[in-house]
């Protein structure tokens, strides 16, 4: 599989061997226990440890994460427990972990629950390399690049390097590309995280998350967590989330390439400014997206003058829903300040770009910036 291309191994991914009579993905297995005499061992003896229709799924994830090589995926009921997952289990007490201060904005509830067990918490910002500078004495370097929802890129090699010799694990977020546009084993991390509610499955209607690790030692901790807490994935979603990955790279191709051609008509709009999209060449993110991503992602943000021009512009979308999360097929659209939490102006619009037809979905969004702009 390692030489094959990404439409080839996504359509392909984690599908058993063919057997007669059987259908190529198996249909989801519920159970919550297995028949299971004699002594508990096996691949599959209680619903909250094991199931067959992880397994597939972690095979297929595995595949995209790491074409080729040997590494161990665990799939979680969410984005946020597979990040509590790797958080939570290996920082210890005394211990010092690195965040971003941009990052996705349930971090600092994290960052609460890891001060509260006495684990010392340094955020820098993601652009610039910035927790370089903080990494001293540290246990685990927590990146997400492109950061949602302000899009700055930080170089995962550099990072990873001076991490590992400050002796700290490094884990990167990588939600926002998926495995089809950038690779952080491969960067060297050691925790490749992700959001697959988002980009991964792509179609807004489940929650699920997943850790891929090289280390079979840490990969364990991952997984021993999971079933002490037992964050685990209905049947169902990782069956729907399997059935969704054969179309990873057609819906990524389309999404990041409309995402281009729009970033591209804001960029020429007057009254539209803070424009930022990791893969336009004029982004303070490009020189080093080029460098570790090979798809630069569905989101693309600007800022509008003020709260109500954003809204205004909202409510003139007609291909595009007022909706949080991203990385779907139908394209939403949201002013990020009406939740708080994030560093971002009050008209700062996080888009993003589904599967609609590029001329379509920029036809709706220069006719609603005409309606919200006018007169200014
Ligand atoms: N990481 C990033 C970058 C996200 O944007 C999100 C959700 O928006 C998460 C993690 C959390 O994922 P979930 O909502 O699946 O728990």
């Amino acid at each position: 599989m390692s030489t094959m291309g990404d439409g080839t191994r996504a359509v392909r991914a984690g599908l058993p061997e063919p057997e007669q009579f059987e259908p190529s993905l198996p249909g989801p297995v519920f159970a919550a226990h297995f028949h299971l005499s004699g002594e508990p061992t096996g691949p599959y003896t209680y619903g909250r440890d094991t199931n067959p229709t992880w397994t597939h799924l972690e095979r297929a994830i595995g595949e995209l994460e790491a074409p080729g090589e040997p590494v161990e995926t665990t799939v979680f009921a969410s984005g946020m427990a597979a990040i509590s997952a790797v958080l939570l289990s290996q920082a210890r007490t005394g211990d010092v972990v690195v965040l971003p201060d941009d990052g996705y904005q349930a971090l600092p509830l994290v960052r609460e629950q890891l001060e509260a067990y006495g684990v010392e918490v340094r955020t820098a910002p993601t652009g610039g390399d910035a927790q370089l500078a903080v990494l001293e004495g540290a246990r685990l370097l927590w990146i997400e690049t492109p950061s949602n929802p302000g899009l700055d890129v930080c170089d995962v090699r550099r990072l990873v390097g001076a991490a590992h010799s400050a002796g700290a694990l490094v884990a990167v977020d990588n939600t926002l590309a998926t495995p089809l546009g950038q690779r952080p084993l491969e960067l060297g991390a050691d925790f490749s995280v992700a959001s697959d509610t988002k980009g991964m499955t792509g179609h807004g209607d489940l929650l699920l998350g997943h850790v891929t690790c090289r280390d079979p030692e840490l990969a364990a901790g991952v997984r021993r967590w999971r079933k002490v807490v037992g964050a685990i994935p209905g049947p169902m979603e990782a069956w729907l989330a399997h059935r969704s990955l054969a179309t990873l790279e057609l819906r990524i191709d389309r999404q990041c390439a409309t995402a281009l051609t729009l970033a591209e008509a804001l960029g020429r709009r007057p009254g539209v400014t803070g424009l930022r999209y990791p893969g336009l060449p004029t982004d303070p993110s490009y020189p080093k997206a080029v460098r570790q991503m090979r798809r630069f992602g569905s989101v693309v943000s600007f800022v509008l003058p003020d709260r109500d021009r954003a809204e205004r512009f909202l409510t003139e979308l007609r291909l595009v829903e007022d909706a949080t999360s991203f990385g779907g097929i139908r394209s939403t659209a949201e002013r990020r300040a009406r939740w708080g939490g994030d560093a971002v102006p009050e008209g700062f619009i996080r888009f993003s770009v589904g599967a609609e037809s590029a001329a379509d979905l920029v036809a709706d969004v220069e006719r609603a910036l005409d309606a919200a702009l006018s007169g200014v």
